[in-house]
């Protein structure tokens, strides 16, 4: 189990007051604070190793290099991924899921191409595919969750057909909290020969992922959320769909030779890699990691999975309160309406008086919205740091919103 006391010792910022409250930090599902061991990395970069990599042939040129390029096997370790050269570097999920859009999908989709999506997608696994619809002819189609807000992994096998060229899926949904079975989707994908997008933003959080066990073709994870600095991320791409990938961004570093005649690309995945990089964010992204391989990804599952059972128990005994999504395993994350409440938003600004930070609005899942039937929702979303303390703060400052709108 985690020291939780010890860990919240190690992020400056959850010692602050808000609105003179405590802070009480429960929007770590849009982004995660960092500790002190990332704040330190990123100004000890800035202060003494700063300098542009891969080009310069001088010392500090050669140092942040070496820095920059030490976090590919550090990500490759995160994700079980053995060949580092998979990994490739970005500012985070959008990007690499753009980069598959025009890199990989665009080249081969043809009119009537399918793609499958969960109804759960955040807008980042969404509006790239509709590029593909409004550009190409692609077709999206889209698989519900259930009532409690699970999804069937064979009700994504079951709806691949014989133009299913790509299913992009959520491993974990940032509103509902519901994982995925992506194993099984990939299992059955891959024997019809159906690449299999997975967006990792919320699970690397979470719990342990194994890519190759998984056994994806894309894999993307966002540096922000896992307590890393924004700006920084990566995505696995498998070696089959690695050669078979467009460069998406040109520039400097992707390239060997650029002549007035023609170009010679660098090879994978400094290919995929145009022009300077977030290096100093992505350094900062090495260093969380292990920061989280330190404290060990299967403790802080079980940690918030204890965290999950309490604020679940807490949140069930509120009956004017209407949790959004009850797959079983879910994760830590709480979206919830409440009777007689106007606008989510109007929940999250008296939460916010009492130091409570929340997220409120649609949580870029647009389809999600309208799949509930909801305009918006306030959504709870605990990391690694949150305690039950926290639970117990968030459930006497709902109840003063019941109150208050009662
Ligand atoms: N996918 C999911 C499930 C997310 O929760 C987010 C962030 O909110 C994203 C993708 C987009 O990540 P980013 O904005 O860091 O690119």
């Amino acid at each position: 189990m985690l020291d939780v006391q010890k860990i919240r010792g190690d992020f400056p910022i959850l010692t602050r007051e808000v609105n003179g409250k405590p802070l009480v930090y429960l929007d770590n599902g849009a982004s995660a604070q960092k500790p002190q061991v990332v704040i330190d990395a990123i100004t000890n970069a800035y202060s003494q190793e700063y300098a542009n990599v891969h080009r310069g042939l001088h010392y500090l040129s050669n140092l942040a290099t070496e820095k920059y390029e030490g976090v590919r096997p550090i990500i490759a370790k995160f994700l079980g991924v053995r060949d580092e050269a998979q990994i490739v570097l970005n500012s985070g999920t959008t990007e690499g899921i753009n980069m598959v859009a025009y890199g990989w999908a665009m080249p081969r989709f043809q009119p009537g191409d399918e793609i499958l999506l969960s109804v759960m997608e955040h807008h980042a696994n969404i509006v790239p595919w509709h590029f593909l619809r409004e550009r190409q002819g692609a077709v999206l189609k889209w698989v519900d969750t259930d009532v409690n807000g699970a999804l069937d992994a064979q009700k994504v096998i079951d709806a691949i057909g014989p133009r299913t060229k790509l299913i992009a899926i959520t491993h974990l949904s940032n509103v509902l909290g519901t994982k995925v079975d992506v194993k099984a989707i990939c299992t059955a994908a891959r024997a019809k020969g159906v690449a299999v997008l997975v967006d990792g933003s919320q699970a690397a959080v979470h719990m342990p992922v194994d890519v190759e066990d998984i056994g994806c073709d894309f894999y993307a994870i966002t540096g922000h959320k896992l307590y890393g600095p924004s700006g920084s991320g990566a995505i696995y791409v498998s070696h089959e769909r690695m050669a078979e990938m467009r460069p998406f961004l040109g520039g400097g570093d992707m390239i060997r030779e650029v002549t007035k005649d023609g170009v010679t690309y660098n090879d994978p995945p400094m290919k995929f890699e145009a022009g300077t990089p977030g290096i100093v964010q992505t350094i900062g992204l090495g260093v969380a990691l292990e920061y989280m391989m330190g404290l060990g990804m299967e403790n802080i599952a079980a940690y918030e999975n204890s965290l999950r059972d309490y604020a679940a128990a807490r949140l069930g005994g509120l009956n004017w309160l209407q949790v959004q999504g009850q797959a079983p395993d879910k994760a830590a994350i709480f979206s919830f309406t409440m009777d007689g409440a106007g606008h989510a938003h109007d929940i999250s600004t008296i939460l916010d008086k009492k130091g409570v930070a929340v997220r409120a609005g649609q949580h870029c899942t647009g389809p999600l919205m309208q799949h509930l039937g909801l305009n918006a929702t306030c959504r709870a979303s605990f990391g690694l740091y949150n305690t039950e303390a926290e639970v117990d703060v968030l459930i006497d400052a709902l109840e003063l919103c019941n109150d208050l709108f009662a």
